[in-house]
């Protein structure tokens, strides 16, 4: 909101330095106005030869005829002319007249006229007739005009350095003006380039025929080169270029408002309008000269009715909060006014000041530059819609990115640590957690570090290698960390070394007191982490929390499904399974497996003298030997009661023999201690070896027995091996 503000605020300052051009423009065109000058004579006009009163000797006589003929009589006092003073001369402004000349009796100036180049300069702004250097004292002669705006003539006689000063002054306010509109016209043209808007080229059109059409109205047209052939169709052509330039500005004011906001009647009004005026430029151009007189009134209105028009529209606009439409509205009523008033002096209502000349063209410059700020102002809109565009692309790329890991992490989490054995879940988390925010939350390290965490200690580090510095260097913080565990809530502070500024963020495992954990994440330097990377690491830590949690309880569910209470080991229903496993694959594999029956001997006198808890206490020791003499692959469970069983994979014949007597001699060694008193076990063992042939367990664990059985009967604390064929 504030940034739009700001903008705003840019639009003002660039459409205040338009406004401040245009006062200056205005300025020129008063200061050059100048007032009367000292060497300027006196003329004083009277009816022509042919008697017609005209009004304070503004308006010519009309003579009739197909090219309108008009002409005045001149009277005015010279000085005596001396050596030192410049010559005189009759200066007109350069209305559009075909021709006019001046007569004294039988002397007779050269003739000049509005639509040639008649040696005067290409940018002059009046007719120059120098008089004869020995006139003095009073004068009488007579203007003649031949067609055209005859009205608006109003003649000075001044001295040449006079003239010349008038003309420069003129030059110079031309020149701007030209200046401003060839240099609106590129810049629109350029935009176009960059923008692709096409309001943009009506803006170079507009500034183009603007250029074109003032260059006629002051006459400095015709005298270019090659456009001096516009001179062919007279002042016909200049009413063509003006209502072209009308016609070209209703279009550009349309598509600045923006066509979507105007209704069906307001558009359809536009474009008749447009299209009267392309008729109207069509008909001049087909050069009827008895049009002159209707023209002039039409372009009159053309102006009134477009400026109106335009206004109506900017109107619209101001309220619908265009940009710049309200100071467009103002400068455009400025114009409009300087118009009518061009046109009063022209029509000889009005004194033919240089204000009145130059001031609406003052006018047209400056409301093109303020169009043209508001579009400037509206690619600035552009690149911000843009901008935004694309910050919401990359916004949501990177939630997508971030819901894609949260998913992956899940997933291989819930893969993963469930086939995990119970102490390596929660490392192997962590390390996973890790592996999937490091893309997301650039870190130096991620630490995760716990106590009682599932009843261990947990220090996870990433970088791997950094395992032994962090921890140490976590030592002595062990404390304070806890505190910060125990709030429960996320936090990041700065972390100083003696060489480096790193921030930390601490992101706490949501564990009950005393046991207490947290993630780490250092970042080096002094910038933070953002809110929502931190939102992120909570997230993914809770996750990861919640995924170890359910796998260790998972595993844990699973285990005491599958041990024995008491000693720990398999329980008979895990046996069975194993035993299945094992024979499957010994088939598959054509590899020998063994099965080994371990019974207590005369365990039943040990309950009887010593009491059921030192009966458990035995099993409990006996088991750990037990377990202790087989190796990695082998099986070891609770078969039942007193009686347990061990399943070798991959050996037969004497190696399980051998094993049998690992075991008996295992428990033989052992001393069990019971209330002070050393207790001794032995074990009787029965060995049997799959035979080809038997796709279950059940008949090598039926000779298995069979050989406790006979071990028992043999005396016990004693290995019998099952012969490889047993009836
Ligand atoms: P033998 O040498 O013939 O195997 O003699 P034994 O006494 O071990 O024989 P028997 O199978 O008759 O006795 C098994 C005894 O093991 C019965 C029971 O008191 C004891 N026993 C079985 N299960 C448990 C147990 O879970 N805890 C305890 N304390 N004793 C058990
Ligand atoms: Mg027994
Ligand atoms: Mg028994």
């Amino acid at each position: 909101m504030s940034r739009i503000g700001r903008r705003h605020r840019d639009h003002d300052a660039v459409f205040l330095a338009g406004f401040a051009l245009l006062v200056c423009l205005l300025a020129a065109a008063v200061i050059a106005a100048g007032g009367e000058s000292p060497a300027q004579v006196a003329v004083s006009l009277a009816p022509g030869g042919g008697g017609e009163v005209v009004a304070d000797g503004r308006v010519l006589r009309h003579e009739g005829g197909r090219a309108q003929r008009s002409h005045a009589r001149l009277r005015f006092t010279l000085a005596p002319a001396q050596p030192e003073t410049p010559g005189r001369v009759l200066w007109l402004p350069r209305e559009p007249v075909g021709a006019l000349w001046i007569e004294a009796g039988d002397w007779r100036s050269p003739s000049r006229g509005f639509f040639g180049s008649d040696g005067q300069g290409v940018l002059a702004s009046g007719y120059r007739l120098r008089l004869p250097a020995h006139w003095q004292g009073p004068l009488e002669l007579d203007l003649h005009v031949e067609g055209g705006a005859a009205a608006a003539l109003r003649p000075l006689v001044l001295d040449d350095d006079e003239a010349a000063r008038l003309e420069q002054r003129a030059v110079a306010i031309a020149a701007t003006v030209y200046a401003a509109l060839l240099t609106l016209s590129l810049l629109a043209l350029a935009l176009y380039g960059a923008a692709r808007d096409r309001t943009f080229l009506l803006l170079f059109a507009c500034a183009t025929l603007a250029l074109l059409m003032l260059a006629a109205i002051n006459g400095h047209l015709y005298a270019m080169p090659v456009l001096g052939l516009f001179a062919a169709w007279q002042a016909q052509g200049m009413w063509a270029l003006v209502f072209l330039f009308l016609a070209c500005w209703l279009k550009l004011v349309e598509h600045y408002v923006g066509a979507d906001g105007l209704g069906a009647a307001v558009t359809r009004a536009l474009r008749v309008a447009v299209g009267m005026l392309l008729l109207l430029a069509a008909i001049c151009l087909l050069d009827l000269r008895l049009l002159d007189p209707v023209m002039q009134p039409l372009a009159a209105l053309g102006w009134v009715a477009s400026g109106l028009g335009g206004m109506a529209l900017l109107m619209d606009a101001g309220r619908r909060r265009v940009a710049m439409a309200w100071p467009l509205l103002l400068v455009v009523l400025a114009t409009l006014l300087l118009v009518l008033l061009r046109q009063l002096a022209g029509q000889g209502v009005l004194p033919g000041l240089a204000a009145m000349r130059y001031g609406f063209q003052a006018g047209v410059v400056a409301t093109l530059i303020v169009f043209a700020v508001g579009l400037v102002s509206r690619i600035s809109e552009y690149r911000d819609q843009r901008d935004h565009d694309r910050l919401a692309r990359a916004d949501t790329e990177r939630r997508m990115q971030r819901e894609a890991a949260r998913t992956d992490l899940v997933n291989a989490l819930q893969a993963k640590l469930r086939t995990l054995a119970p102490g390596d879940i929660e490392w192997t988390g962590f390390r996973m957690l890790f592996d999937q925010l490091l893309p997301l939350l650039p870190v130096e390290s991620m630490v995760a570090v716990a106590h009682g965490f599932h009843g261990r200690d947990l220090l996870v580090v990433h970088p791997h290698g950094e395992k032994d510095r962090v921890g140490a260097e976590l030592q002595p913080r062990l404390l304070p960390l806890k505190r910060q565990a125990a709030n429960g809530i996320a936090l990041q502070q700065p972390l100083t070394t003696p060489d480096s500024l790193a921030i930390e963020a601490v992101i706490p495992l949501q564990i009950r007191t005393p046991s207490w954990g947290a993630v780490l994440l250092r970042r080096p330097g002094g910038d933070g982490f953002t809110s929502d990377e931190m939102a992120l690491a909570t997230e993914f830590v809770r996750l990861t929390q919640v995924q170890i949690d359910q796998a260790i309880a998972a595993v844990n569910l699973r285990r005491s499904a599958e041990l024995d209470a008491l000693t720990g080991s398999f329980n008979r229903r895990s046996i069975d399974q194993w035993l299945t496993r094992a024979f499957t694959e010994a088939e598959r594999d054509d590899q020998p497996v063994s099965v080994l029956f371990v019974d207590l001997d005369r365990f039943k006198s040990v309950n009887d003298r010593f009491g059921h808890a030192c009966g458990d206490h035995c099993l409990r020791a006996a088991a750990t030997a037990l377990r202790g003499a087989l190796g990695e692959r082998d099986i070891f469970g609770r078969y039942g009661g007193e009686e347990f069983i061990a399943v070798l994979p991959g050996r037969g014949g004497a190696a399980a023999r051998q094993v049998g007597e690992d075991l008996r001699a295992a428990v033989e060694r052992l001393v069990i201690e019971w209330e002070g008193q050393a207790l001794r076990l032995t074990v009787s063992v029965g060995v049997a070896t799959r035979r080809d042939g038997e796709h279950s367990p059940a008949a090598t664990i039926d000779r298995a027995d069979k050989a406790l059985y006979a071990a028992k009967r043999g005396g016990r604390n004693c290995v019998h091996v099952a012969p490889a064929v047993f009836t």
